[in-house]
């Protein structure tokens, strides 16, 4: 029964414990467990998708392939053993046909009830077997002679598992938590008019045609994730994560920062100084950095710029706008190769100013590294470069006004955060530079970054050549072998890149080892190496050190090379099994090359055929080396919870909504967003704990 009366929200809230037929203190710990700890919990644990045993379909017409259910008379059982236990029941019903039920699991008690002329009701997909059709481990119910015929009315639904909890109990759960859905009013956070012109269902109404579709329900659209139920649902999900996000930025805001307002002579020191004319992406970045961090305000500010952008000089340039004011500055980068390549870059072109650039990693140990964390203490050490090694507790900062972070999705929020609380003092906190080589289109930038500013670097510095990419049929790898031979004996680098996507770190670590062996037999002319995500981070490092100085000419690698190195004389990438990667992670490894002079080629080994999607895939990676068009492609053709750039944000998580299939709702989520947070901010904190609850601990302030 609905329950009505409970009109005010802890309704809820309410504890699924206690509350529900069955659920003893085992039982809440599984469903704990899922996060599923209250009423509205189960209301929005939603089905995969429906089985539909609201008719039966005669055994004569059934299709392969095709689940239906059936009815019908026990005629003959057969237990036996082929390699295994077996229990085969043969049905037959009124259209004189005959479905074999095979089970390979049963208990005796099952064998016993299913005996000849019993009638059965089973549901499952039949595939064709020796002699007609068969269904394996159906479901079924033993209908007893005075059973009617009465079917369902509605649907039912297969919810995502929980462990340790069967689907029957899980199904009976959840009906119990729906008979205690409480009428339109009592559910509804948003305020009618929000709604209005929306054309969209009530809450109640939607999480009811969700959870029992009427029969005549459009299970096309449903599957497809359009139908209006689904697009109620994923309004208010979307509308809650804005929220949230948009919550955390306002609480940061409450804070504020040290104003770097100096004349910006250092600035214009560095740029002077720079062998290159800075790209006019780049200076539009910078001036959007310098005015924000003139404000006493924390600026929150991503920079998203394709792999070679630059966006490290940008770094650079923001370094020197604390220094100027005579404070510190820290970069931190995920692994100590780019870190390193970091410190290089800062050091090239910071001493010659008279500034100091401290170097901290894990490998600086012992005396050094006291030395280090007391010119940092002391404010001596006026910019830091390092790796995690900045964000543990020891390192004090004298005066950290700036915290840049490259590549922050290698690394926890929290440690982004770890790193800005180091600045923290009194009531003023540092400023906060992101820097992403994993651009993400505008329409996932709005829902996934509404806390933060946005810059985009979207030009490349004049000069470079563009890749050029073409993909081969695996069977042609010979000639990719004498390909790298010609490009090796001229003095050039290459990458070998292994990847077997849905394998465990060992095997595609066996299968590098076992490329890296076959090319060093292939290529004795060639000295090889090898890298992959098995080996310990010091024998690694000391492999992609080698190729950076040469000393390797050829770089056999999974895909632990993707993010960092740069080794400009590296002009040739061969990417093994390129059908099975994402196009941001293609994308990605392809801007390992083309960083130098000669021009490059990236050549992508398939493993014919390929599916419509793997070639739409190779296809657009031929066609451009554009990072943010290949992300628009990649979010087109794969939808947003496989896109790179989505990890790091937790986008990926939402439960129902789909930022790719749903975008058209974010320019409203954002207006609903603006008017809650205006008028109604009581209202918005129930949206968030309803959506994102618990999970918003992890979210970006
Ligand atoms: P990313 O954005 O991938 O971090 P980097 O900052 O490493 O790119 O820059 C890539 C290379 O381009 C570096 O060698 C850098 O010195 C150089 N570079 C940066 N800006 C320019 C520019 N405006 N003109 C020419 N070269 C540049
Ligand atoms: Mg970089």
């Amino acid at each position: 029964m609905p329950n009505a009366s409970r009109s005010n929200e802890p309704a809820f809230n309410q504890p699924i414990a206690g509350l529900l037929r069955g659920v003893g203190p085992r039982m809440a710990e599984k469903l704990a467990a899922r996060g599923l700890l209250t009423l509205q919990d189960l209301w929005l644990h939603l089905p995969l998708r429906y089985e539909d045993r609201t008719q039966l379909t005669a055994i004569r017409d059934l299709q392969p392939g095709v689940p239906a259910q059936v009815e019908g008379r026990v005629e003959a059982v057969e237990r036996g053993f082929r390699f295994r236990p077996l229990l085969r029941v043969a049905i037959d019903d009124q259209s004189n046909a005959t479905l074999v039920l095979r089970f390979f699991h049963f208990r005796a008690a099952q064998v016993a009830q299913l005996a000849v002329g019993v009638r059965v009701r089973c549901y499952g997909t039949p595939k064709p077997a020796q002699n007609g059709l068969e269904m394996v481990h159906p479901s079924y119910r033993v209908l007893g002679e005075e059973d009617g015929d009465a079917l369902g009315d509605a649907l039912d639904p297969v919810y995502p598992t929980v462990e340790g909890i069967g689907p029957a109990s899980l199904r009976k759960l959840i009906a119990q938590a729906l008979d205690r859905l409480p009428q339109d009013a009592a559910l509804e956070l948003l305020p009618p008019a929000m709604l209005d012109g929306l054309n969209l269902p009530s809450l109640r109404q939607a999480v009811i045609s969700m959870h029992r579709p009427a029969r005549d329900a459009d299970l096309a659209a449903l599957a497809a994730g359009t139908h209006p139920a689904q697009r109620r649902l994923a309004l208010e999900e979307l509308l809650a994560h804005n929220l949230s996000l948009r919550r955390q930025r306002i609480s940061l805001q409450q804070h504020g920062a040290p104003r770097l307002d100096g004349k910006g002579a250092l600035v214009a020191a560095l740029v002077a100084a720079l062998p290159f004319k800075l790209t006019s992406a780049q200076q539009r970045v910078f001036k959007q950095i310098r005015a924000d961090v003139r404000q006493p305000l924390p600026m929150l500010r991503l920079v998203q710029g394709d792999v070679g952008s630059g966006k490290t000089v940008v770094a650079a340039m923001a370094a020197m706008l604390a220094v100027e004011s005579g404070k510190q500055a820290a970069l931190a980068a995920p692994t100590e190769l780019l870190a390193e390549q970091h410190l290089a870059n800062l050091r090239q072109w910071l001493e010659p100013l008279g500034i100091r650039v401290a170097w901290l990693a894990g490998k600086v140990t012992g005396k050094a590294r006291a030395q280090v964390m007391a010119e940092v203490a002391s404010g001596a050490a006026q910019v830091v470069v390092g790796t995690h090694a900045l964000m543990q507790e020891a390192v004090v900062f004298h005066d950290l006004a700036l915290a840049i972070v490259d590549e922050q999705h290698r690394f926890g929020v929290h440690q982004r955060l770890a790193l800005r609380d180091k600045g923290a003092s009194g009531d003023s906190v540092p400023h906060q530079l992101i820097m992403t080589a994993t651009p993400i289109p505008r329409t996932l930038a709005m829902a996934a970054y509404a806390d933060l500013d946005v810059s985009a670097i979207d030009e490349l510095p004049p000069g470079r050549t563009p890749v050029q990419t073409i993909a081969l049929g695996a069977e042609r790898r010979p000639e990719l072998v004498e390909r790298i031979r010609a490009a090796c004996t001229e003095g050039r680098q290459a990458y070998w890149v292994c990847t077997l996507i849905d394998e465990s770190d060992e095997v595609v670590a066996q299968a590098a080892q076992g490329t890296y062996e076959a090319l060093s037999a292939q290529l004795p002319e060639v000295r090889v190496g090898l890298v992959h995500g098995r080996m310990k981070p010091a024998e690694k490092q000391a492999t992609m050190r080698a190729f950076k100085s040469g000393a390797i000419d050829l770089l056999v690698a999974t895909t632990v090379i993707e993010v960092g190195v740069d080794v400009p004389n590296a002009s040739l990438m061969i990417v093994e099994n390129a059908e099975r990667l994402g196009l941001a992670q293609l994308h990605q490894l392809r801007g390992r090359v083309g960083r130098g002079a000669a021009a490059s080629n990236c050549v992508l080994l398939y493993q014919p055929p390929l599916s419509q999607m793997a070639k739409q895939r190779l296809a657009t990676m031929r066609e451009t080396n554009d990072g943010f068009l290949i992300a628009e492609k990649d979010l087109e053709l794969r939808g947003p919870g496989e896109l790179l750039g989505t990890r790091q944000t937790g986008l990926a998580a939402f439960r129902i909504a789909d930022l790719a299939r749903d975008a058209d709702l974010l320019p409203r989520v954002r207006e609903l967003a603006d008017a809650l947070l205006a008028d109604s901010p009581e209202i918005a904190d129930r949206i968030i704990a309803r959506w994102v609850g618990g999970a918003a601990r992890y979210a970006s302030a």
